[in-house]
């Protein structure tokens, strides 16, 4: 077994991003904003150049990639949790282009907004999942290494 903890649902924000914004920045911002420490989220919409990453994991690093051209945004998923007492930002993208063809990947730092419509889903409870860094991973995941692994 993993880490798990329950919520309830709380307060749902509808945001319509602006065109320019920086997509992961503007997300970010608005839950520091709004002190949103627990969350998940969804969006849609285009932008006009994606900045995703790619983890290996054989070499537990990230590989950065950007897609330099107008894109859809298929689907966005993403939450909202703690990293280093701070709201954290963790989303990933599908995106098609003009023939359809679908990419996609951990959204970077670096995707330029056209038009993005996010909702967010508050999840309220005693305390907000922390990100800490995980042994077996590389990577900072809720509740970091896990009993019995690493
Ligand atoms: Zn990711």
């Amino acid at each position: 077994m993993g880490w798990s903890r329950q919520y309830s649902p709380g307060p749902v924000h509808l945001i319509r991003l602006r065109t320019g914004d920086d997509l992961l920045e503007a997300i970010t911002r608005y839950a520091k904003e709004h002190h949103i420490n627990a969350a998940t989220l969804e969006y849609l919409g285009a932008v006009r150049r994606a900045a995703v990453r790619y983890y290996d994991q054989d070499a537990k690093a990230y590989r950065d990639f950007t897609i330099d051209e107008h894109l859809e945004v298929l689907a966005g998923v993403g939450n909202v949790s703690l990293l280093d007492g701070e709201p954290f930002v963790h989303t990933h993208m599908a995106l098609g282009d003009s023939e359809g063809r679908a990419y996609g990947g951990h959204v970077n730092v670096g995707t330029e907004v056209w038009a993005i419509e996010v909702r967010m889903q508050e999840l309220v409870g005693d305390e907000p999942p922390v990100r800490e860094f995980d042994d077996c991973t590389g990577l900072t995941l809720w509740g970091g290494t896990l009993d019995g692994e690493a």
